[in-house]
């Protein structure tokens, strides 16, 4: 049995309660580790170390190559240990061995990002009246609090950590207290790489204590979310106190379109891609398929035969297609939403139930699932599932494509399957959404900027743009001519 343990300071350490929480395998329902349950006196010690550390400067002043070498390092040890953090992501998160060693590879990937960029020029000077000289210098923010959700344990820590530290921030950061297995190894390798103590620290332990902490604490600078929107909403008024920075990357209900013209095989394979990956517990999950009148119910009778055919199984087993979802409670909101969807009168054209046979029972897997003949106000079609589960809804044409599109809160991810150029950056362009493709679903790059419009979040991660979440810019004035102003009479 493992036996999982915050870091703070530079030390691995239990709660201040001495309290444990099983983690549990979701394929099997058995519990592999416990993990400490951080109180939220272990919270304000590990805000504590972090303002020390970042006060005391040994890491915000470090020259940026220095910090940078430091990354470089970290990104060495994932690459090194991938094959360990592969098999921890699948047991801890279920997802299969082929997705989460993707994650891994991305971690590392991520982490030489942000190395590389931190030591690029970053500054810019104005051309302003004379005798003064404008510049513009980027600064750390200071302690950060990151707050990160199951559905990428190591990755979604990596795409906070890797900027924040890179900037020169220290950190104080929480996992899902579901999946705290494969963000302890990260920690391990910090350690390993000797970081140098409180520079990055560590709580476990539930949301509503200990993330809350992170978010109303005054010697946290920045907060850095993602999460449900709910969530997200109480981060932000957590985080009036000292008037935060924040940022938030929250949930979608992203639309999927896809016009008669498209080639048709392509498009049925991406929407089965753009729903069924990590069992639809993707944010950016294509979860409205949207298809023009004249091949809909071609597409659904395509869809659902494809659908029916994937492999779903524990994720460590080789010829699993799709793994289980992430806990016990979370099947049972999925499930609940699939008996929504059949009240509101959907049709199921695949799927709808929990799986059992063949060993499965003791697991949290569902079958993956679709409804047709939708009704745009139906919760299924409004509300995020987070799970396997689709909605494939009818337009007649590229206007009422739009329209349905945007008519929901979100506004994270969509995409266009036409070949018709034109056409699909019109559609494009008309999305309210931050994460677009054109007759593809699903590639993310650390190069390009991540996050949401309207309820989906404030902010982006990843890219330059992520870098520039966790910096303050600070302007300075210089007088060329160093001389009484003459402004008052003497
Ligand atoms: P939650 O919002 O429930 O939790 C996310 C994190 O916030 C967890 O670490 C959780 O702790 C913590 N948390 C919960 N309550 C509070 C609180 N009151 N104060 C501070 N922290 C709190 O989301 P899920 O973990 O269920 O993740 C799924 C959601 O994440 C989906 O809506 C999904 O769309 C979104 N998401 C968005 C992404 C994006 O890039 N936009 C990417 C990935 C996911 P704990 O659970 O340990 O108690």
């Amino acid at each position: 049995m493992l036996n999982l343990k915050m870091y703070i300071n530079g030390e691995w350490k239990d709660s201040h309660n001495k309290e444990k929480r099983n983690v549990v395998n979701p394929a099997n329902g058995e519990v592999f580790a416990q993990s400490v349950e951080g109180t939220v006196e272990d919270a304000k010690e590990a805000i504590e170390a972090a303002k020390a550390a970042f006060n005391s400067c040994v890491w915000s002043e470090l020259p940026a190559e220095e910090r940078a070498s430091y990354l470089f390092k970290v990104a060495d040890k994932i690459d090194e240990n991938a094959e360990e953090l592969t098999r921890f992501e699948t047991m801890d998160n279920g997802k299969t061995l082929r997705e989460a060693g993707f994650d891994v590879a991305d971690a590392a990937a991520c982490f030489r990002y942000y190395a590389g960029l931190i030591t690029k020029p970053d500054g810019q000077t104005y051309h302003v009246s004379d005798p003064v000289q404008a510049m513009v210098v980027r600064e750390p923010v200071g302690v950060c609090g990151l707050i990160v959700p199951w559905n990428y344990p190591l990755l979604m820590s990596v795409w906070k950590i890797a900027p924040a530290l890179a900037a020169g921030n220290t950190i104080v950061f929480k996992p899902s207290e579901v999946t705290p297995l494969t963000p302890t190894k990260l920690f391990e390798i910090f350690e390993e790489v000797e970081l140098p103590k409180g520079v990055a620290n560590m709580v476990l332990g539930a949301g509503p204590t200990v993330g809350n902490e992170i978010a109303e604490s005054h010697d946290v600078d920045l907060v850095s979310f993602t999460g449900g929107t709910q969530t997200g909403k109480h981060i932000m008024r957590a985080a009036t106190g000292n008037v935060k920075k924040i940022s938030l990357e929250l949930g979608g209900k992203s639309p999927n379109i896809i016009f008669a013209d498209a080639d048709f095989e392509t498009a049925v394979d991406y929407a089965l891609f753009g729903i069924y990956a990590g069992a639809g517990q993707v944010c950016s999950s294509g979860s409205r398929i949207l298809v023009e009148e004249s091949i809909y119910d071609q597409f659904v009778n395509r869809f659902a035969e494809r659908a029916k055919q994937i492999n779903v199984g524990p994720g460590n087993e080789s010829n699993s297609e799709m793994g289980p979802l992430v806990s016990q409670e979370h099947m049972e909101k999925v499930l609940n939403y699939i008996k929504i969807g059949k009240e509101e009168g959907a049709r199921l054209v695949c799927g709808g139930e929990r799986i059992t046979k063949d060993g499965l029972n003791k697991g949290y897997f569902v079958e993956p699932t679709a409804f047709a003949d939708v009704k745009p106000d139906m919760r299924i079609v409004q509300e995020e599932i987070f799970g396997p589960v689709v909605v494939i809804q009818k337009f007649k044409d590229e206007k009422e494509a739009i329209h349905l599109s945007n008519d929901t809160d979100y506004g994270l991810a969509g995409a266009v399957f036409t070949v018709d150029g034109a056409k699909a950056l019109r559609v494009i362009k008309k999305l309210r959404a931050g994460i677009t493709w054109i007759n593809t679903y699903h590639p993310t790059y650390n190069e390009a900027p991540w996050g949401g419009y309207k309820q989906s979040g404030i902010g982006r991660g990843l890219g330059t743009y992520g870098l520039d979440e966790f910096q303050e810019i600070k302007q300075i004035n210089i007088n060329l001519q160093v001389e009484p102003i003459g402004w008052f009479s003497k």
